[in-house]
């Protein structure tokens, strides 16, 4: 993939080139407005627009949003997001991480964990990682998550604004807060890299007429309407965690609400069956073989479905 075109320009950018890049540093917006608000339809474009104005005294290369992506400085440019900037790229994401040190009013705002897995913030997280993975492919960054350590060391890969503060002391800014999903997030940035689009390209295209979106939806009570939108999206994504690593990221509660059985919070055989039902119906959209256990080849598809019906890449 090529560098996306610049959908809004923003005013703050310094002179000299940003290339190559080191390191791909994730924001939240922090508006200090809470959950949901922070994420809400058009929130990508208002920054946008804030970030084109002279008074914003900030910048970004990317704004991930629920609906939207924004583009606002080049690659090649470098942005004002977290000092040192130069041979960075920033992503931020629409969300509240509280980020106490920046807007003091309100860090009890910075969204907890189940409101980043949440349909109403879970969209922006997802979007982003699919930029970030597409950045470390063309940029050559390496998929990996730094540590303040690993920053003053100089290595390369991922990193919080908050990581470059403590690492460096050139800004004070603590997004994108105590609560982010950073193994989600890895794990989707990881997982891209698998059904990186040119790379599918070398493989037959026998997904695109395989996948049924619908009898996807079907398996996880979603209306069966054919289209991957956010209720999908949380849907799916429930029983993808739940099945592959055997976890509740979203609770048992969150859990037994996608597989229509008794939401009473005990992960019991009523609810193993119940998943297991779901994966086979997620197979049998994704057109691998029908087993019931999330493995290598199921993990392999519905990325591909998913950056085909969801990301449209
Ligand atoms: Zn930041």
């Amino acid at each position: 993939m090529a560098e996306p075109a610049i959908t809004r320009q923003a005013v703050h950018v310094s002179a000299g080139s940003n290339l190559p890049v080191t390191r791909i540093v994730i924001h939240a917006t922090c508006p200090d407005v809470g959950f949901p608000a922070a994420s809400a339809h058009g929130a990508a474009s208002g920054t946008a627009r804030y970030f084109a104005q002279a008074s914003s005294g900030g910048s970004a290369h990317y704004i991930e949003g629920i609906d939207a992506e924004e583009h606002c400085v080049a690659d090649a440019a470098i942005a004002w997001h977290a000092p040192p900037n130069a041979h960075t790229i920033g992503v931020e994401i629409t969300a509240d991480g509280g980020d106490a040190s920046a807007y003091g009013a309100h860090p009890e705002h910075a969204y907890t964990r189940a409101q980043w897995l949440s349909p109403q913030v879970w969209p922006a997280v997802v979007r982003a990682a699919a930029r970030v993975a597409e950045l470390c492919d063309r940029l050559g960054v390496p998929k990996v998550r730094l540590s303040v350590a690993d920053l003053q060391a100089g290595k390369h890969g991922i990193c919080g604004h908050v990581d470059v503060s403590k690492a460096f002391h050139q800004s004070d800014h603590s997004d994108p807060g105590p609560n982010f999903p950073w193994t989600e997030f890895m794990a989707l940035v990881v997982g891209h890299a698998n059904a990186a689009p040119s790379r599918a390209e070398t493989r037959p295209s026998l997904r695109a007429s395989t996948v049924n979106v619908a009898t996807m939806q079907s398996a996880v009570h979603v209306a069966a309407d054919g289209q991957w939108g956010p209720g999908t999206e949380h849907a799916l994504a429930v029983v993808h965690y739940t099945a592959r690593d055997r976890t509740y990221p979203w609770g048992v509660k969150a859990l037994q609400a996608v597989l229509g059985v008794t939401a009473d919070g005990v992960a019991g055989p009523a609810t193993a069956a119940a998943l297991r039902t779901a994966v086979v119906g997620v197979q049998r959209g994704l057109g691998v073989a029908a087993d019931g256990a999330w493995g290598p080849a199921t993990e392999h598809a519905f990325g591909d479905a998913r950056n085909r019906y969801y990301m449209h890449f």
